[in-house]
C-alpha cells in the first residue's frame, strides 16, 4: 500500500453523512447543498451505526443514548428545528453552501446528471418544458429537476441561514 498520498487523499475525500432517522428534514437539506446523506426508518441506534461504520460517515443523531453503544465520529444534533440543525452542521463541518447546490437527488441522494432540453419533453408538465431552460435527472429514481422558484426561494433560505 502506497503511503505518498494518504493525508492528500483525506484532505480531498468529502465528507459523507448518516442521519437518524428523526432528522429527515436536515437530510434533506443537506442534499440540496450536494453532500451524500443516507437516510431512512432503519437507520437508528445498532443500524445506524453499522450503515455509518461501513462506509466511513459521520453520524447526525438526536439520540442522545446513542453514545453508549460505542459509535465511530457522531455529531449530536441539539435543535429540533431543522434550520437550527443544518446551521449547526455547516458550521461544525466547514460545509460550503454554495458550492454545489441541487447537484444530488432529494430523494434518493444520488448524483443527478444534466438532462438537454429535447430529452425530457415527455417526462415534464407543458408548462414547464415551456418555461424552463435547465434540466437534470437521476438515473436511479427517474426524478426530473428543474430550476423552478422554488429553487430560488431554497437559495435565499440558504443564505439566511449562513448569514447568521
Ligand atoms: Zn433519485
Amino acid at each position: 500500500m502506497s503511503t505518498t498520498d494518504a493525508s492528500s487523499e483525506k484532505s480531498q475525500r468529502e465528507i459523507t453523512f448518516a442521519a437518524d432517522r428523526m432528522l429527515g428534514r436536515l437530510a434533506k437539506w443537506l442534499r440540496v447543498l450536494g453532500y451524500d446523506v443516507i437516510y431512512g426508518p432503519h437507520l437508528t441506534g445498532y443500524g445506524l451505526i453499522r450503515a455509518a461504520r461501513a462506509e466511513g460517515r459521520l453520524i447526525l443523531t438526536r439520540d442522545r443514548r446513542l453514545k453508549q453503544k460505542q459509535p465511530p465520529e457522531f455529531i449530536f444534533i441539539e435543535s429540533d428545528q431543522y434550520c437550527d440543525q443544518l446551521r449547526q452542521v455547516v458550521r461544525a463541518c466547514r460545509l460550503e453552501i454554495a458550492s454545489k447546490p441541487f447537484t444530488r437527488c432529494l430523494g434518493c441522494n444520488s448524483l443527478l446528471q444534466i438532462r438537454p432540453k429535447e430529452t425530457v419533453k415527455q417526462l415534464v408538465p407543458v408548462y414547464v418544458f415551456d418555461t424552463q431552460e435547465n434540466f437534470s435527472w437521476c438515473s436511479q429514481c427517474r426524478r426530473v429537476y428543474w430550476s423552478a422558484t422554488h429553487r430560488q426561494k431554497m437559495v435565499e433560505e440558504l443564505e439566511k441561514i449562513s448569514a447568521r
